[in-house]
């Protein structure tokens, strides 16, 4: 809803008050001074033919909310706000990680650990992209990575294999 159409409906309510007003005085509502209040007069005027739509407009355009009756004290909001279930908790499920020493939750991936994993784990992507030369280039065999001073299996006779020029990380298991 625009600016114009409000002001003009406001005018409207106005000159209807005004009209009841007089009514109720029992004076000649032609002869009295007029009461309406008048918008600026840069705000587009309405067409007759547009008043008629304008109720059913307003009445689609505007949200009614519920508005509260009394305000509420600092005193009340501050003591629901500071509520207990509103506190930050207290955890008491934290533990060092066995492998690294930093802090960590129980039961959850330690985070230090995770991303020296997430790292080394993109190495050896670069190193496979290196060595395929470009997409869409992998053969149809599984692949194993082997690290300095390790040998191939029984079981990676048929694998690819992807040499890592350097020892092979405790946290990093094959
Ligand atoms: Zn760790």
């Amino acid at each position: 809803m625009n600016l114009a159409a409000l002001v003009n409906s406001l005018r409207c309510s106005l000159l209807r008050i005004e009209s009841r007003l007089l009514q109720a005085a029992g004076l000649d509502p032609h002869l009295a001074p007029a009461l309406a209040v008048n918008g600026p007069s840069f705000l587009p005027q309405l067409q007759p033919q547009e008043e008629q739509e304008q109720p059913s407009a307003l009445q689609d355009s505007i949200m009614w909310m519920a508005a509260p009756k009394k305000r509420r004290t600092i005193e009340v909001n501050r003591t629901r706000r500071r509520a207990d279930s509103n506190l930050l908790k207290v955890k008491t499920n934290i533990e060092p990680c066995s492998e690294c020493g930093h802090l960590k939750q129980k039961h959850i991936l330690c985070g230090v650990c995770y991303s020296k994993v997430c790292k080394e784990t993109g190495r050896i992507r670069q190193q496979i992209q290196a060595m395929e030369g470009g997409p869409l280039r992998a053969p149809t065999m599984e692949s194993v990575v082997l690290y300095e001073g390790e040998t191939p299996s029984q079981q990676d006779k048929d694998k690819r294999i992807v040499e890592r020029a350097r020892k092979r990380p405790a946290w990093f298991s094959s």
